[in-house]
């Protein structure tokens, strides 16, 4: 789960993460009042969506050369002006995809007076199964860039989950970041509210960019972009609280309220299965074969009519998808029930593209019956690799 840069800051704050004032706004009124409230005279309007790259990104309905969505403003006129022109309007960052997001908030912060621009990020790091900073003199937009151009300016500093934060990560952190004197502790000290926020949150990914120094030598977050580890999220009611799901697929949304592991992919090939493992092995072997799968559904072990229905529903929901596997291995779950869900929620939602079909597993000859006796199209297959090859000729077939 991802929050707006507004929230990860207020959540840091607690931890006692210096962060420029700011107030989120909902229009161009509650826009001005925030700006009312700062000292001034300058002021940042923050377009706020769950993607990056805003300060370069453009608005779909203004003009190719209106400013981006993060603008600085120099009286409270010109945060109306902003605020106008960003609220209700579709920002296309390098992170958004073409389709752009809507703008539905805005943050309305302290204008700082930059004198140098840091990266800096933690996350969790597969390779050594730890919680790693990644940071880098060269911040600000680019920090892309600056990874494929000259990875060296990129340095990692891994924390062991035994000793956790220690006094020498933080002087590792300032010293990469060639910090000197006062702003090189605010550094180490920032660096160790960060993990604590990072552990107590179960994060998945807190990035800092840019970290900046002002004019008098202060370390200042600038923006943060924060992602939570979403098996974790019952330990935060708080965190859940801040879930804005106008950003979240809406396919995806439906999918968590039955309950289904469901991520939306690029293929044309919908698929239903049971375990993560299964789908993640049936994806492979469509692509094996091929197609590309439209989605990963996990409808875990005890599915039942409604849930098979529902995840239907939701493949199909997708235009991309020509074709559905079905792949269930009926272990806790029964071949014949789960055939008879296929069944009803087949005729349900009135299927208008091919299904193939394999089920394993308990009662499985029963299970095969109840679709051969169907009335449905439905192909059967033996096996998965069985299943992968008519799913793709039914889709080239059709
Ligand atoms: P994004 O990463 O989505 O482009 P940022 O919040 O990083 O958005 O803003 C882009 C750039 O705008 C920053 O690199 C910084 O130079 C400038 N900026 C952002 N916030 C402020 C601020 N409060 N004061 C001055 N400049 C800012
Ligand atoms: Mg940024």
């Amino acid at each position: 789960m991802n929050v707006h840069e507004y929230q990860g800051k207020e959540l840091l704050a607690k931890f006692g993460v210096a962060i420029p004032a700011g107030f989120a706004a909902f229009s161009v009124e509650e826009a001005v009042e925030a700006a009312k409230k700062l000292p001034g005279p300058l002021y940042v309007v923050k377009s706020q969506i769950h993607a990056g790259g805003r300060g370069k990104g453009k608005f779909k309905e203004l003009p190719a050369d209106a400013k981006g969505g993060v603008r600085l403003a120099f009286n409270l006129d010109e945060v109306a002006s902003h605020a106008k022109e960003m609220l209700g309007n579709t920002l296309v960052t390098v992170q958004t995809g073409e389709a752009g997001k809507q703008v539905n908030r805005l943050y309305i912060t302290d204008g700082v007076d930059i004198a140098k621009e840091y990266y800096l990020s933690l996350l969790v790091d597969r390779a050594t199964g730890r919680v790693a900073f990644i940071v880098s003199t060269e911040g600000g937009m680019d920090i892309e860039a600056v990874a494929h151009d000259t990875p060296e300016k990129i340095a990692t500093v891994t924390v062991d989950p035994a000793t956790g934060f220690q006094p020498h990560h933080g002087r590792a952190i300032a010293f990469a970041l060639k910090l000197k004197g006062d702003t090189n502790k605010q550094a180490q000290l920032l660096a160790k509210q960060l993990y604590d926020a990072f552990l107590s949150l179960d994060c998945a990914m807190l990035e800092i960019n840019p970290l900046v120094e002002d004019v008098n030598g202060k370390l200042l977050v600038l923006d943060t972009k924060m992602s939570f580890d979403s098996n974790a999220l019952y330990r935060h009611p708080d965190v859940v609280e801040l879930r804005d799901e106008t950003e979240e697929d809406p396919a995806e949304i439906e999918a968590s309220k039955y309950d289904l592991a469901y991520i939306k992919l690029d293929g044309n090939i919908g698929c239903m299965v049971n375990g993560a493992g299964l789908a993640m092995a049936t994806m492979d072997i469509i692509k094996l074969h091929g197609a590309f799968p439209a989605n990963f559904l996990d409808v875990g072990g005890g599915a039942t009519t409604e849930k098979v229905t529902a995840a239907f529903k939701i493949i199909l929901s997708d235009p991309a998808v020509e074709g559905i596997l079905v792949n269930i291995f009926g272990g806790i779950m029964k071949c014949d029930i789960i055939a008879a869900g296929i069944v009803a929620a087949a005729k349900e939602v009135n299927l208008s593209v091919p299904l193939v079909v394999r089920l394993e597993g308990t009662n499985v000859d029963l299970g095969k019956e109840i679709l051969n006796n169907s009335g449905l199209p439905i192909v059967a297959a033996n096996d998965l690799g069985d299943a992968a090859k008519k799913i793709v000729a039914e889709v080239k077939k059709a």
